[in-house]
């Protein structure tokens, strides 16, 4: 199956941990990196005392259930140190599963598509930049949602390659 992976960072060194991540997520067993955004840069959602994030958005294909997908993107942002600090503050590392296909999962752990991610230009924009013609599982374009994300504040890191820093 293929999902998108939304990822995202505002502490020690955010750009550093987007980088790490997306290598760490490469070298899953069963998962394969298909394509991966640039690096971009958001003004927080929630408390606003706190630093600019750093987005990305990945496309993958993995051979395991979404729950252990889950699982196993929670045991990555452990392993980089995260900490439930407050609801939308702070993080480290931030993975949250956007899309898996056509599904739509309603369990108390895991919802798909993920609910908030229609109203996030950090998630919308750079999914869209590598799948111009995603869409939700009611076939509703993500394009279609642009408008209403289009004041919040999200620019792409100055010609960062990322993919010469991904092992
Ligand atoms: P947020 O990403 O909204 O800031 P957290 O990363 O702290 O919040 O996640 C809180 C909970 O969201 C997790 O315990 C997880 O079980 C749940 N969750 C529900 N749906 C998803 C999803 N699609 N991707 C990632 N986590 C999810
Ligand atoms: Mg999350």
């Amino acid at each position: 199956m293929q999902a998108f992976i939304g990822l995202g960072s505002n502490l020690d060194n955010p750009e550093q941990r987007l980088i790490s991540a997306l290598s760490a997520l490469q070298r899953l067993p069963g998962v394969t990196m298909l394509h991966h955004s640039r690096l971009f840069s958001s003004a927080p959602i929630g408390p606003q005392d706190q630093p600019d994030y750093v987005n990305a958005v990945a496309q993958v294909a993995f051979s395991s259930t979404p729950h252990e997908l889950l699982h196993t993107l929670q045991a990555l942002e452990l392993a980089a140190g995260r900490q439930r600090l407050r609801h939308w503050g702070e993080r480290t590392l931030d993975l949250d599963i956007l899309l898996i296909e056509g599904l739509n999962i309603d369990t108390p752990d895991l919802q798909v598509p993920h609910p908030q991610m229609i109203h996030r230009a950090f998630v919308l924009l750079p999914l869209l930049d590598i799948s111009p013609h995603a869409h939700l599982p009611d076939g509703t374009a993500l394009s279609s949602f642009l408008k209403q994300v289009e004041d919040q504040r999200l620019s792409p890191l100055a010609e960062l390659d990322c993919d010469a820093l991904i092992e």
